[in-house]
């Protein structure tokens, strides 16, 4: 018998869900095709995302669409350029190349998350590793960039790069996007998109893809006003999530079941808003039916962490074959990605907070003695004065100290024709670089871990049990006997008019209804309506429910309505 993942993997082939690509070419790793269930499947799961990340909150939260190739330096100064590497080592014998950790993880049994370079390579030395194809010898552990390279136009020297997260877009596109939005924070802006990543040697199919989809949203808020930030987070305070702290997983033990609002008393999670938009990805797992306990978020430890994240949630989830998978990262990236693009672009990327009422400040100010330096420099007096009064306080209290004079630009200016005086100035408001939160979900996991949590085997059969609103094809619509003109021509009346509805629907007339059935139960559509010769006569329908082969009658002039409702959850006997 094979185990579950052989039988989703080859289900999911079979029934046009997904596969690996380039087959028919012997395929190339890390990429996969999604058939035209697995689409519908995929645009389903993101509808749900954006219903509970950015519908739901869209008093706060926009979504934008960035392009996939970047320049230069957006990398640069987001860091990728320098930091977004994995270990790699060669065997010396057949040139072959592989993940060190995973090499380190996979035959020494030891955990390599967090260990540098160096440690690796003295691991690796000091047990003796070989190459495993071969048994060559190993060559020194490097770092091996993932970014995937192209060029921009036609000169060699515009490098671009394809984005390995949409973060870096939202980062850059920040200031438009919050004038758009009237200056306001919080501000969530969020982006489903492919991204790549050029990773190493691929090797767990659907999970570890070079290109693949992220649903990600990144959350500016005001660093000074945590509490403001999360205007909505009483509604998910008591929601209850399984965390296992870095500490405690250290400490070798289990996660804990904690509210979302203990979690941030007890300070497991540093920021308000990082634990809600948590509780959201929880919800957004349940949604896409993982069972609540087989969701875990599990800290990352400091060395394990991206570059720009001070704190950092992997949000796990159990499957059969991957064991714990993170099907989303939850980070505290602070001001470091908008810092860095500030210094790289020189653009102010700040955030401009009027104070409620203007303050009186007191600031020194530096003043010229119009008369004295009028009588030293006649017409070129009023040139000196404003570069002496552009000038800041400290720089001209320094050149004083140090010389008893000031020169500017050629210009020397004695000390009476300088005064610094105290004056005070209105001030309306200040300047906040935002910090920001980051839930990241990988679409294709997240479609992946659907796919095995709704795999059911009953009765020697095979149903897709997803919940009923993400399920790809929604209803089918069968005719009792395949060749009886009178139903075919109802069943086919009926199916047009809830494809005009909106319904992803499905026709079939082939086979026993039984077969039919079947077939139906394995994509997973909820709802199948079945025209007999009942209809003829009083214009009812059937609807059998997938998950418990029951049928009720309903009104076929009500069956939009009724599928409607059923979609949403419920229960089948309600609909007669
Ligand atoms: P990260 O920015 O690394 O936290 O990635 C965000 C999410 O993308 C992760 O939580 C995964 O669900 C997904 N992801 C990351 N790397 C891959 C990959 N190589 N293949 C498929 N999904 C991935």
């Amino acid at each position: 018998m094979s185990d579950l993942y052989e039988k989703i993997s080859d289900l999911a082939k079979r029934r046009g869900f997904f596969w690996p690509s380039y087959e028919i070419y012997g395929g190339v790793s890390g990429f996969y095709d999604l058939g035209p269930y697995g689409v519908l499947l995929k645009h389903r799961i993101v509808d749900k995302w954006r219903e509970l990340f950015v519908r739901s909150h869209q008093e706060y939260v926009v979504e934008i669409e960035s392009p996939i190739i970047a320049p230069s330096v957006v990398f640069e100064a987001s860091g990728h350029v320098e930091h977004f590497t994995d270990p790699i080592v060669a065997c010396k014998q057949s040139g072959k190349k592989y993940r060190a950790d995973h090499l380190i993880e996979e035959l020494l049994g030891i955990s390599a998350e967090g260990m540098s370079l160096e440690e690796m390579n003295k691991l690796l030395k000091e047990k003796w590793v070989r190459c495993p194809a071969d048994g060559g010898e190993l060559g020194e552990v490097t770092a091996f960039n993932l970014l995937f390279k192209t060029q921009i136009g036609p000169y060699e020297g515009d490098v671009g790069y394809l984005r390995p997260e949409l973060a870096q877009g939202m980062f850059v596109a920040f200031k438009r996007v919050l004038e758009a939005m009237r200056n306001r924070l919080p501000l969530g802006i969020a982006q489903v998109g492919r991204v790549g990543r050029n990773e190493i040697s691929p090797r767990q199919a659907m999970i570890r893809l070079r290109e693949f989809t992220i649903m990600e949203m990144e959350y500016f808020i005001d660093p000074e006003d945590k509490e403001g930030s999360c205007p909505f987070f009483e509604e998910r305070a008591k929601r209850r999530l399984k965390v296992l702290s870095y500490e405690a997983k250290r400490r070798g033990e289990e996660p804990q079941s904690i509210t979302v609002e203990e979690a941030v008393e007890e300070k497991i999670i540093i920021d308000r808003c990082l634990a809600y938009w948590m509780a959201v990805g929880q919800d957004f797992a349940e949604s896409i039916g993982v069972p609540a306990d087989m969701v875990v978020f599990v800290e990352k430890g400091p060395a394990e962490r991206a570059h720009y994240s001070s704190q950092t949630f992997d949000q796990t989830v159990k499957t059969s074959r991957w064991g714990w998978i993170e099907i989303a990262g939850h980070s505290y990236r602070g001001d470091y990605d908008l810092s860095r693009h500030m210094s790289y672009s020189k653009a102010d990327l700040t955030v401009f907070k009027p104070f409620k009422e203007p303050v009186n400040v007191k600031v020194k100010k530096v003043f010229a003695d119009k008369g004295v330096l009028g009588r030293m420099y006649r017409e070129k007096a009023p040139e000196v004065i404003s570069k002496l009064q552009s000038l800041s306080v400290e720089a001209v209290e320094e050149m004083l100290a140090r010389e008893g004079k000031i020169v500017v630009e050629g210009y020397a200016v004695p000390r009476e024709a300088v005064k610094i005086e105290e004056v005070e100035e209105k001030v309306t408001g200040k300047k906040v670089v935002p910090h920001v939160v980051e839930p990241s979900f990988g679409t294709d996991r997240a479609l992946y871990v659907a796919f095995e949590y709704a795999y059911t085997e009953r009765e020697g059969r095979v149903i897709l049990a997803f919940p009923r609103d993400i399920a790809p094809v929604q209803v089918a619509v069968f005719p009792l006997l395949e060749n009886e003109p009178a139903l075919v021509k109802v069943a086919r009346e009926i199916y047009k008019e809830l494809v005009r509805e909106g319904f992803q629907a499905i026709y079939d007339d082939s086979g026993s209804i039984g077969r039919r059935y079947a077939r139906a139960d394995e994509i997973g559509v909820p709802a199948a309506v079945t025209v007999d010769y009942r209809t003829l006569e009083d214009s009812t329908v059937t609807i059998r429910d997938r998950d418990s082969w029951k049928q009720v009658r309903v009104k076929a002039a009500d069956l939009p309505a009724a599928i409607r409702k059923f979609l949403k959850g419920a229960p089948l006997e309600s609909l007669a």
